[in-house]
């Protein structure tokens, strides 16, 4: 059984945005990393090389697996049937409670393309369609997670200031496409990443008190069981 299913449409997109969400709920859940695509026409590093980097979390913590789509990278498509059905079949398999996936401001258009996609596929696998991909799962709880602050309707934010030094230290292992490195091309990526992680985190932190903190977002309203729960 899994907990908590994270759809990232590259390998690292998930750990730069949510790495410390991940690490604070892996102490207690099961948590499947998705990644869509291994991100084979980046700049720097083969399909090979990636997905290889992708598979540190799983080794480092029990909790944390990953798995690989292979659909093709800058190709992800909302409107394509066979994504959209592979989509639903792991949503089926895995019956996760939560689900998170890239949100639509994002620059990166795979990023935009799997918000869509997967907001999609969680409706659809609810519904009485494609008995052949599995018992029908409806996911109630469904956030995204951006690379840049969206701070709006929705904004949930998480205190990561105890792990936010194992965030970096996972984000170091994919160094094919963050880390500098003379025999690499010069990427926005591999040259400024862990300045914006650590900006972002930090600005969020300081919206809650925190030294670091990450952002999740919520399309849908917020209800409360309990209002001594809410933390601030
Ligand atoms: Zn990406």
């Amino acid at each position: 059984m899994i907990n908590i299913l994270i759809f990232s449409p590259h390998p690292d997109d998930a750990e730069i945005s949510i790495g410390g969400f991940i690490l604070l709920h892996a102490n207690e859940y099961k948590i499947k990393i998705i990644n869509l695509s291994a991100g084979e026409h980046s700049s720097n590093g083969d399909k090979i090389e990636r997905l290889k980097e992708s598979k540190f979390v799983e080794n480092r913590y029990k909790n944390i697996s990953t798995k690989c789509l292979f659909f093709e990278d800058a190709n992800i498509q909302h409107t394509v049937i066979d994504q959209q059905k592979r989509i639903i079949r792991i949503i089926r398999e895995y019956t996760p409670g939560v689900i998170l996936t890239s949100h639509y401001t994002d620059e990166h258009p795979d990023h935009l393309e799997s918000y869509l996609l997967v907001k999609n596929a969680i409706y659809k696998a609810g519904l009485n369609i494609y008995p052949e991909l599995g018992e029908q799962h409806t996911c109630k709880h469904v956030f995204f997670y951006s690379q840049n602050l969206y701070n709006g309707k929705g904004s949930m934010f998480i205190d990561i200031s105890s792990v936010i030094e194992e965030k970096l230290n996972i984000l170091s292992k994919y160094r094919s496409q963050l880390i500098q490195d003379n025999s690499r091309v010069k990427t926005y990526s591999n040259t400024r990443i862990f300045q914006k992680v650590l900006a972002k985190d930090k600005y969020c932190g300081s919206l809650i008190n925190t030294d670091y903190a990450e952002e999740i977002i919520s399309y849908k309203k917020i209800t409360i069981k309990n209002i001594f729960d809410i933390v601030f």
